[in-house]
Parts: structure tokens; C-alpha cells; sequence
């Protein structure tokens, strides 16, 4: 993600919490990130949406 006003980096400083009530795989999380060229900071931006190369599926206990 980059800074739509300077182009610069954006840095995640905050990612909100699964809800007990959802699935963590299926849920996309929201992250307030804070660009570290302009210390602007982007409140509740995608932060599972569009992150699909990097995606780890967390194995539990309860599902094996
Ligand atoms: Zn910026």
C-alpha cells in the first residue's frame, strides 16, 4: 500500500481483532495504517483484501 497523497510507504499501526463469532480465514480484517513519509494515517483500510500472495492459513488444533 502506498500514500495516495506523497507516495509513500504506508505502514500498518494498528489491525482490528477477529470476532469470536467469525471465521479468522473467511473475515477481512481492517488495519489503520500511518504513512511513514507524511505521518498521515489511513483509518480502517483493507488489511486481508489483496493480500493473497502472502496468505498463511492458520492451522488450529480444533480443525484437525
Ligand atoms: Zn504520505
Amino acid at each position: 500500500m502506498l500514500c495516495n497523497k506523497c507516495g509513500g510507504v504506508l505502514s500498518v499501526i494498528r489491525i482490528e481483532k477477529v470476532p469470536k463469532d467469525k471465521k479468522y480465514i473467511d473475515y477481512e480484517r481492517l488495519c489503520d495504517v500511518e504513512c511513514l513519509k507524511c505521518n498521515k494515517v489511513f483509518y480502517s483500510q483493507p488489511y486481508d483484501n489483496g493480500k493473497r500472495i502472502n496468505m498463511v492459513r492458520k492451522i488450529t488444533r480444533k480443525d484437525t
